[in-house]
């Protein structure tokens, strides 16, 4: 099966209006084939200033983060029908900083999911482990507890929908990647864990690598079988080298 392959841009706090008039004039005339999306997602201030600007239908808008509420008193956050209505096409949800730094539980970010998926957003549904589980070999351990949530919340059949980002916790911005065999090793058992519940949809689930990917690396990871993108942090606020990142999973 070939699966959608889709390189997404977290630039977490960073980016101004000069920066997205930079980035914008580069990508749009970027021609890409059909089986990539790229996808910008800026902090939630930027959204609308960065849709006005996209013109390349390959790229599409996400948001950071959702509320997992759909309206109310809720001071400081966002729904996702607000961003449905402004064109916003995917959300990241459950960041490892929004995980550590905000305190987000596995039981929330599966009700963000779904309210993703209720409100026409595609999730990003970031999952992985720290440096000292994988130390004590518990990566598989915390991967299914952080799956088996979603897939109780929403149902196996909704993965149809959601996108999986596997980001290892001691790979974001650290500049330390995930060797391609690792990173293959742990999306193949992310695949498998998934096929446990339902063979036909976790074959069809883009699964991407995040952690340090640069334009250096990024080939021989996306070449990996299990692999299908990446959630780029750093090296999305660098023009030319996103340029050739979002061209390597275009040619993997
Ligand atoms: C991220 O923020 O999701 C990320 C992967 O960051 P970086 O690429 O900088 O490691």
């Amino acid at each position: 099966m070939q699966r959608q392959k889709i390189i997404a841009g977290n630039w977490k706090m960073n980016g101004n209006l000069a920066f997205i008039d930079t980035i914008t004039s580069e990508l749009n005339n970027l021609e890409f084939t059909n089986n990539i999306t790229v996808v910008l997602c800026p902090s939630f201030v930027h959204l609308s200033a960065l849709s006005a600007k996209i013109s390349n239908k390959n790229i599409k808008l996400g948001s950071q983060n959702i509320s997992e509420h759909s309206s109310g008193a809720f001071t400081g956050e966002t729904s996702a029908d607000m961003l449905n209505e402004i064109s916003v096409k995917y959300a990241i949800i459950g960041h490892s900083e929004r995980r550590s730094i905000f305190g987000e539980t596995d039981n929330q970010i599966a009700e963000k999911v779904k309210s993703a998926l209720a409100n026409g957003l595609t999730p990003i549904l970031c999952i992985g482990e720290s440096e000292t589980e994988r130390a004590q070999q518990k990566t598989e351990t915390i991967l299914s507890q952080q799956l088996q949530p979603v897939i109780d919340e929403i149902g196996i059949e909704k993965f149809k929908d959601v996108v999986i980002a596997y980001e290892p916790v001691w790979a974001i911005g650290t500049g330390k990647t995930a060797s391609p065999e690792m990173a293959q090793e742990t999306h193949q058992f992310i695949r498998q864990f998934l096929a446990n519940n339902n063979a036909e949809i976790a074959e069809g689930v883009s699964l991407l690598y995040g952690g340090s990917v640069n334009a250096a690396n990024s080939k021989e990871l996306f070449a990996q079988t299990d692999i299908d993108g990446g959630l780029i942090g750093g090296a999305s606020l660098k023009v030319d080298e996103f340029k050739i990142i979002c061209s390597t999973a275009q040619g993997s």
